[in-house]
């Protein structure tokens, strides 16, 4: 299987673990609920929720935008699955838990992983001293990814 961007294509999940993981978490598991996470977790997108919709069409014909929405809303709030807000007002999902950033690419709009954490101490000091309680940074890269970068 070739990789799109150099970064490692994960395992697809199996549809007994994630069963495991919405029981797991006193859910439900419906067969729209496991082929979303699945199209999520299988591989290091980030997908908006239309473009989920149309990902899992086949799979589950006629789903509504709506409860593509419910269904992402619920996994975030399990923890399964991650939003960003990649500016411009768009909305992407992000099966990958584990602690990243994020780089966009100001012409094609693609998104993909930065591993690292940031270097965030002045900002959270700043923060503080206004008053904030951080909970959470996030960084988002701007610039042109590889591939916009080679058509020139
Ligand atoms: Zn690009
Ligand atoms: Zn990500």
């Amino acid at each position: 299987m070739t990789e799109a961007h150099g970064h490692t294509t994960r395992r697809d999940p199996s549809r007994a673990e994630l069963t495991h993981l919405l029981r797991s978490r006193g859910q439900r598991v419906t067969p729209q609920r496991i082929v979303i996470l699945r199209e999520l977790r299988r591989e290091r997108r980030h997908l908006g929720a239309d473009d989920v919709r149309q990902a899992i069409s086949d799979a589950v014909p006629g789903i509504s935008l709506p409860t593509v929405y419910a269904t992402l809303d619920l996994f975030v709030e399990l923890g399964l699955v991650r939003r960003l807000h990649v500016g411009g007002g768009v909305t992407l999902y992000d099966g990958r838990i584990e602690p990243h950033q994020h780089a966009r690419c100001r012409i094609c709009g693609e998104v993909q992983d930065v591993d690292g954490a940031p270097d965030d101490a002045a900002l959270r000091a700043e923060a503080q001293r206004s008053g904030f309680a951080v909970e959470q940074v996030d960084v988002l890269l701007s610039g042109v990814c590889q591939r916009c970068r080679n058509a020139g």
